[in-house]
């Protein structure tokens, strides 16, 4: 059995969005529950620790960090209709980042082999300047740069599978070639970004990789796109750890997404990963709450992420995709930068 760390807490509860926000306390209680009763050998919960302005501003402006710090003295304030906070907003925010650099940490000291880090508020829609798409800190894009500066690793895989494309993880690595950012989102879908045309630019083009779904689709779909080009590519990339931004939007419960996902679609995609990562960065694969506000479908889903960490199921057989040729466009584009089989 693999040594998987979680980090949840009870104050990831104290980010306040009001009362009808999809984006609320409630989902921190449901993983909560999850952490007390899940057994496995080899699990260990983690403490998070705050991240640093100085890490956060390893992504964001230091502006845009003092402009978030100034709402802990207010009862209420909202960046856009979607994003509100309370007095402690930022902490909390301070809070999800960290608890990322703290699994991290454990992971880079081998106190840990992989984990995840069930964390609120997300964090990847918000962008170097901006705060959006209930997202104060781009904590998946600190941990990726922290990876950098802190440990020299140059090859950091972001995985994106939350129903959302990731604008601001896109944003902050779409002229560098260190970070290879993949996403699957919904399309045309909040926040507009992610066609499948969007590649990188300078010396990051083709490290960008955008695979826009139309509403509907579900296991099937995903673990074709997954075997036919996402596995290839980050292959052929060769990273050193793998990030994975795991929202859990997609599943076919969620009030927000159009998609079909079940839990069992999450667990293969987690396989895909995990096998990704021991193949190629030493099993060192960290990934962090994003979406997801059907309480029970996020639940289960996080649960199957953690089966799957165990390593004991790394060796079952995927479900055959069925093979399709499904977004022709994103192969299209991607084979000017990368070796795709052939259908
Ligand atoms: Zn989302």
């Amino acid at each position: 059995m693999l040594r998987t760390g979680i980090v949840v807490d009870t104050r990831y509860q104290e980010h306040y969005t009001g009362r009808n926000h999809p984006e609320r306390a409630a989902r921190i209680g449901m993983l909560l529950a999850l952490a007390e009763e899940y057994q496995r050998p080899g699990i260990l919960r983690l403490e998070p620790r705050p991240a640093t302005p100085e890490e956060i501003a390893l992504i964001h402006d230091p502006a845009h960090h003092d402009r978030v710090a100034a709402t802990a003295e207010k009862n209420y304030f909202a960046f856009d209709a979607d994003t509100p906070v309370s007095a402690q907003s930022y902490a909390t925010a301070l809070l999800a980042t960290g608890g990322l650099l703290t699994l991290i940490e454990a992971i880079m000291t081998r106190e840990v082999d992989n984990g995840f880090a069930l964390v609120r508020p997300p964090g990847h829609h918000a962008e170097r300047n901006r705060a959006m798409g209930f997202c104060l800190f781009n904590s998946v894009a600190i941990g990726a740069q922290y990876l950098r500066e802190k440990f020299g690793l140059t090859r950091i895989l972001v995985m994106d599978w939350d129903l959302h494309h990731g604008n601001g993880t896109q944003q902050s690595f779409y002229a560098d070639p260190g970070v290879l950012y993949v996403s699957t989102h919904q399309y045309p879908y909040y926040p507009g970004t992610g066609a499948a045309e969007e590649a990188g630019q300078g010396q990051g083009e083709g490290y960008t990789v955008n695979l826009p779904i139309p509403a509907g689709w579900g296991d099937g779909e995903y673990q074709e796109l997954f075997q036919g080009v996402v596995d290839p590519i980050c292959r052929q990339f060769d990273p050193q750890f793998v990030l994975i931004s795991a929202g859990f939007d997609a599943h076919v419960r969620d009030p927000l997404g159009g998609m079909e996902v079940t839990e069992e679609g999450f667990g293969a995609m987690a396989r895909t990963l995990l096998r990704i990562a021991g193949d190629h960065a030493q099993g060192r694969c960290a990934a962090i709450l994003e979406g997801g506000y059907d309480l029970t479908g996020l639940q289960q889903s996080a649960r199957r992420v953690l089966d799957e960490m165990g390593g004991e199921l790394l060796a079952a057989p995927l479900p055959q995709p069925e093979r399709r040729g499904l977004l022709p466009r994103v192969r299209e584009v991607q084979r000017r930068h990368w070796e795709l089989p052939k259908e």
